[in-house]
């Protein structure tokens, strides 16, 4: 591992790797273990944290966003040191095809299945340290009286809590055979001539600039800068950025748009609210008691037969949902929702879904730029009718399902024709540098190599071409470690 490397102008490795948050780490795991060079080159120190100069970025259109720096913290672990840890996988469904979904000829299918991902779901289990099956515990009255005929599903998982993944069994410090380069910022992914390879990356560390080539290089930096570092690297040969023939980098920005959809009153106990609650027990993990949590999950047959994106519901003490505690912002002004304080036993139900891929829902380049001259991101996150109807079904199911089992007042707190101002993100950042076989629908191949550029490749939540509902980063590990099996034993050379 090298933390403040000494003043070196060049370095070279089989695989460079940009990004040690969770999927660059998981990424250099697996390679690690095959006898390649891997170099892996983040911003951030040893601590992740955020940096307001290097991450920051404005937030515009209709929906007030986190504060791009505060949500994307820079460093060994990436965001993981702030995540909620929520570990789930997407379905058979969530891979499919659903063209009914979206406006436009957007194409909607991953370029696997399920099935392809399995093994690597389990690896990516492994690396985070968790276990294969948690069991749910039954929703009793759920159960006897409702599930049957409700279009919900009940779901139990894991939550790992802010933690990095890779310091349970592997700990990329101290790891003698991956070249670990922190502070060593990638300010541009230069290609030859023609475009066709990467020949080098540009870096900067806080008092040199060096060269890095690989014979394979990945970025692994997240859905918002992936698309940042791809459009501001333009050259002759790719005019309006790397792998942007087809204008799609940074379009379809998704997110899971979370709102506090449904407020009620009920006796906890008597509604058996404690299912959904985050708790510990159940499960214990190498002597370590595991929390878990539960959630309601529209069934893939509801959600065919309504036409509708996934769907997950929680339930949790209204309130809770308004004290996240990252800023937003919307229009360079902060943005604080006001809620009247909830009554006494009043709960609320969450709403996380499905958005569906929109182009205009995109990350552009400002004329702003950070310290080393790099145009700034701006988010445009935009939802559809289609993301709103599909919130809208779950909150009527939800209510109709909670109403059989005893709660009163049940009131629906999204509007027919609008997004709550507390509409938050997962923070989630999927879309921008989506997955197809084909460059006219996607810009990287079913192998995350980008369509034109034979030794580029991206992972994480940017391939996404569909979001599912499921919190993103147990599969984006999954698709690492994919990735890893395939740069080895033969990366891609030029
Ligand atoms: C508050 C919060 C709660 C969350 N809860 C959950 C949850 O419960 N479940 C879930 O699945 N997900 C959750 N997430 C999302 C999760 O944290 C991300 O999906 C995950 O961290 C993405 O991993 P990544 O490695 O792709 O990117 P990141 O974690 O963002 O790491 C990217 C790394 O790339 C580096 N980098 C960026 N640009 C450059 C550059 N130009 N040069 C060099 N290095 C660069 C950064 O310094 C950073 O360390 C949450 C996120 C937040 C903020």
């Amino acid at each position: 591992m090298t933390v403040a490397r000494e003043r070196q102008n060049r370095i070279e490795a089989d695989v460079v790797i940009v990004g040690a948050g969770p999927v660059g780490l998981a990424l250099a795991s697996r390679l690690a273990d095959t006898g390649r060079r891997v170099a892996v080159l983040d911003s951030g120190g040893p601590i992740p944290a955020p940096d307001h100069d290097l991450g920051t970025g404005t937030i515009d259109g209709h929906i007030p966003y986190f504060d791009l720096a505060e949500c994307r913290p820079r460093g060994l672990g990436g965001s993981t040191g702030l995540w909620g840890g929520w570990c789930e996988e997407l379905d058979e469904i969530d891979f499919e095809p659903r063209p009914e979904l979206v406006d436009d000829r957007i194409a909607t299918g991953w370029c696997l299945t399920r099935k392809d991902l399995d093994p690597y779901y389990r690896d990516a289990r492994a690396f985070c340290g968790i276990p294969d099956v948690v069991p749910a515990r039954d929703w009793l009255r759920a159960g006897e009286v409702c599930v049957r005929d409700c279009p919900f599903e009940l779901r139990s998982f894991p939550v790992l809590g802010p933690r990095r993944p890779g310091y349970r069994g592997w700990d990329p410090c101290a790891d003698e055979r991956v070249d670990l380069l922190l502070g060593a910022t990638v300010t541009r992914v230069v290609t030859t001539d023609r475009g066709d390879a990467v020949d080098h990356l540009l870096v900067r560390t806080a008092d040199h600039e060096l060269v890095v080539t690989g014979r394979a290089v990945v970025l692994a930096v997240g859905g918002i800068e992936t698309a940042r570092l791809l459009l501001s690297s333009s050259s002759a040969a790719w005019p309006t950025g790397i792998g942007n023939g087809n204008d799609l980098v940074g379009r379809c920005f998704m997110e899971h748009p979370h709102i506090d959809a449904v407020r009620l009153h009920g006796d906890p106990a008597a509604l058996d609210i404690e299912f959904f609650l985050e708790r510990v027990g159940g499960v214990t993990v190498d002597g370590e008691r595991m929390a878990t949590a539960g959630a309601l999950v529209l069934s893939a047959a509801a959600s065919r037969a309504a036409g509708v994106g996934r769907i997950q519901l929680f339930i949790e003490m209204a309130g809770d949902h308004a004290k996240h505690p990252l800023p937003r912002l919307r229009n360079g002004r902060r943005v604080s929702a006001r809620y009247a304080a909830p009554g006494p036993r009043e709960l609320a139900v969450i709403s996380s879904t499905e958005q569906v891929p929109n182009r205009d829902s995109r990350i552009t380049l400002s004329s702003d730029v950070d310290r080393y001259g790099v145009p700034l991101p701006i988010l445009n996150w935009r939802l559809t009718r289609t993301d709103h109807r599909t919130a809208m079904f779950g909150i009527e199911a939800a209510g109709r399902l909670l109403r059989e089992l005893g709660a009163t007042n049940v009131r629906r707190r999204l509007p027919r024709d609008r997004w709550p101002l507390d509409t938050l993100g997962g923070p989630h950042h999927l879309g921008t540098a989506r997955m197809a076989d084909s460059p006219a629908d996607g810009v990287v191949d079913g192998d995350c190599r980008v369509h034109g550029v034979t030794n580029l490749y991206i992972t994480g939540g940017a391939v996404f071409p569909r979001s599912g509902y499921a919190p993103p980063t147990l599969t984006m590990i999954a698709l690492a470690l994919r990735l890893g099996d395939h740069l080895s034993p033969a990366p891609a050379g030029r």
